[in-house]
């Protein structure tokens, strides 16, 4: 019987793992900067966390969880999102408590039982970052910052970074009617999932990619005809603070969230690259979230970034991180070589050096060969004769040169190398 991964799940693989290690190593470097900590929530909540944070209307709610009952008759969920559960965390931890803003960021998997497709898994990770306690229009644009600088550090262009205000609860409800108005008029013309859509969050049909529906509501109205004055103000001042760290932006005034917790900013970044997937990063303010998860009532503002998007993105621009381990290849030949290497390599390991040698035994060509494969910069040559005479061979796999140096010697002389060649590169 042979098994394969759940439909829509995959294995990252050694030659990939590296990527993303290095993609988790920038964006721990970047958040560092602005001061923000990490937090590791559990996997697994109580279903009822993401009904009422996520909204019970919302198309993950609706369809998407992975949930189920434990033996202990309690219904859980495997989160599907990352803003919920860290929010859960802020109030039961008391980390509102503190003074100052609450600075966050996570990295993880999350669970969505959504159409497979390019760019579009069940389980997929995130890199989330959350500002909670700031209501100032300026947090939101240092938010946005963040993430593009992230993409840019990374080395991925050709990115558009696209924000909206969707109002708030005091000018959102005129525009609902307004665009209410629109909808019964076209009606006719919308498919069965935009009725759906109409019955619970009428704003959500602008995510229909049908285009039949998008040309029906070609002529509906746009949100930031209805903004009140304080949307509007806090609006202006994000693009200002955009403007003023060089943050290039366009606004698209069709940016509808798929959670239904967001008000004012919301943001994507976006790619051509993709396919239908466009999106890489999503992200906005979502103030009430907090107090309807029982806490204090906290504004709040985030994003999330598709770590699976940002690979597939760096691999199509052939773009590779570089380990910056030492690498050396111990070719051991026979057994009492084999021996007096073995305790050598650990040594060698200790100060950082990546050591690799043959467990079979083969002849030194065919090690030689593998030393090489394996991108080694320096091959250790040991055979039973120079260990009985108490020397080894060093050869430096760049310029062909070979040294004869005494046993003792070794860690020693294969440590000043490293430095050395670190020192010219
Ligand atoms: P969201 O939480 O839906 O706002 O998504 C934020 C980001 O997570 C998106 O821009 C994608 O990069 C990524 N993402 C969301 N859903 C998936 C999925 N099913 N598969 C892969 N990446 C996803």
């Amino acid at each position: 019987m042979k098994f394969s991964a759940v439909k829509g799940m995959h294995d990252v693989v050694p030659a990939e793992a590296s990527m993303w290690e290095w993609i988790e190593r920038e964006a721990r470097a970047l958040f560092a900067t602005y001061g923000f900590e990490e937090i590791r929530t559990p996997v697994l909540e109580k279903t009822a966390l993401f009904v009422r944070g996520v909204g019970a209307t919302s198309a993950i709610v609706e369809k998407e969880m992975y949930t189920f009952v434990d033996q202990g008759g309690e219904e859980l969920t495997l989160r599907p999102e990352g803003t919920a559960p860290v929010v859960r965390a802020y109030v039961e931890q008391g980390l509102y408590q503190d003074d100052q803003a609450s600075k966050l960021f996570y990295i993880g998997p999350m669970f969505r039982h959504e159409r497979p497709q390019k760019g579009r898994f069940r389980q997929f990770s995130q890199i989330g970052v959350e500002l909670l306690g700031a209501a100032h229009p300026l947090a939101d644009a240092e938010v946005i910052a963040m993430a593009v600088r992230l993409v840019a550090r990374l080395g991925i262009d050709d990115t558009r970074l696209e924000v909206n205000s969707l109002g708030c609860e005091n000018c959102r409800p005129n525009y609902q009617a307004a665009l209410g108005a629109l909808i019964a008029q076209v009606a006719s013309q919308l498919c069965d999932d935009c009725h759906r859509r109409i019955e619970k969050n009428p704003q959500r049909i602008f995510d229909c990619k049908n285009t039949t529906c998008q040309q029906a509501l070609a002529d509906a109205p746009i949100m930031q005809d209805y903004w009140c004055e304080p949307c509007h103000e806090h609006f202006s001042q994000v693009c200002a603070g955009l403007e003023a760290m060089d943050v290039p932006y366009y606004c698209n005034h069709r940016i509808v969230r798929g959670l239904d917790y967001y008000q004012r900013t919301a943001f994507e970044i976006v790619t051509n690259h993709l396919g239908a997937q466009s999106a890489l990063c999503g992200g906005g303010r979502y103030d009430g979230l907090v107090k309807e998860l029982g806490g204090p009532d906290s504004p709040g503002v985030g994003f999330a970034l598709g770590l699976e998007r940002l690979v597939m993105l760096l691999e199509e621009a052939q773009r590779r991180p570089v380990s910056r381990i030492p690498r050396v290849y111990v070719a051991a030949l026979g057994q009492a070589a084999r021996e007096q290497m073995l305790p050598v390599m650990q040594q060698l390991r200790q100060q950082g050096v990546r050591v690799e040698w043959d467990y079979e035994d083969r002849s030194l060509k065919s090690q030689m060969r593998r030393a090489d494969r394996c991108g080694a910069q320096w091959v250790v040559i040991a055979g039973d004769q120079e260990i009985a005479a108490g020397t080894v061979a060093v050869r430096n796999m760049t310029d062909k040169s070979q040294h004869d140096i005494a046993l003792g010697q070794l860690v020693t002389k294969v440590s000043e190398l490293i430095s050395l060649a670190k020192e010219t590169a």
